[in-house]
């Protein structure tokens, strides 16, 4: 089976840890496990790179993880912290001489066009915008010889994506998840998904519904994304069970595709 490294770029919630403002012990710490972007993976695998959504902190992220080039991006959903950073792919648009291919489902896609307008309309003369290809996700597809599986769940009342590729899945933004759904998600080595904090949200997989998730599912190892303040790494990693860990920036997943 051919490897693919997975890298999580940012593992935070919508507003990142630090948060703007806050002087809580986490958002203080000095554990660098508790400095969290917002929320995006990296797969790597062949010579190729393909992020999962596009964060505010796309460019940091990038910097962070060496990423010298990119292959294609896919995304979950619409909401500003997995796509406000789509304009920084501009720089391997023009070191690639390529257009670089864009997945989504058809409501993300609409959204793209929506808040990024001035891509779709008459450029300025002079002016650089990213060069992107919109392609639908319909069901599952190859991406450079990776078969990549959607995975439909709900994040409140609006529809979004995860995806499994090979051994492992990241399904970040969830409420729930239908039957359907979950028999995509057995025999995973590794599966990221959502525990925003204990306390339980409307739209967010709080800490004990994704136990109960890993639970049913028995992935061999687990790891928590799109973290809020309230969970402070070490704190929470001591309370979890052995196989589940809060994901970090940073953290880096073999992953046999
Ligand atoms: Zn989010
Ligand atoms: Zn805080
Ligand atoms: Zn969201």
């Amino acid at each position: 089976m051919p490897c693919l490294q997975l890298t999580v770029l940012g593992s935070g919630t919508s507003m990142g840890v630090p948060t703007l403002g806050c002087h809580c012990a986490v958002c203080e710490s000095a554990d660098p496990h508790d400095k969290r972007m917002r929320p995006s993976v990296l797969l790597s695998y062949g010579g190729h790179n393909v992020v999962i959504d596009t964060t505010p902190d796309f460019r940091c992220q990038a910097l962070r993880a060496h990423i010298d080039r990119l292959d294609a991006v896919i995304f979950t959903h619409g909401h500003a912290d997995h796509i406000m950073g789509l304009d920084d792919i501009r720089p391997y648009n023009l070191k690639q001489k390529t257009v670089i291919p864009i997945y989504a489902a058809p409501e993300t896609l609409s959204r793209l066009r929506r808040q990024f307008s001035y891509i779709f309309e008459e450029g300025q003369p002079g002016s650089t915008l990213p060069l992107i290809e919109l392609r639908e996700i319909d069901g599952p597809f190859d991406l450079f010889g990776l078969k990549v599986i959607p995975i439909a769940a709900m994040h409140g009342a609006q529809p979004v994506l995860g995806f499994r590729f090979g051994n492992a899945a990241y399904l970040t933004d969830f409420s729930t998840v239908p039957e359907s759904s979950k028999a995509l998600l057995r025999s995973l080595d590794d599966f990221i998904l959502d525990a925003l904090r204990y306390v339980p949200h409307p739209t967010h997989s709080n800490v004990d519904q994704s136990l109960a998730l890993v639970e049913e599912l028995k992935p061999k190892r687990a790891w928590f994304t799109h973290i809020c303040h309230d969970l402070g790494h070490a704190q929470t990693n001591a309370r979890l069970p052995e196989n589940v860990r809060l994901s970090y920036d940073g953290l880096e997943i073999e992953v046999r595709a």
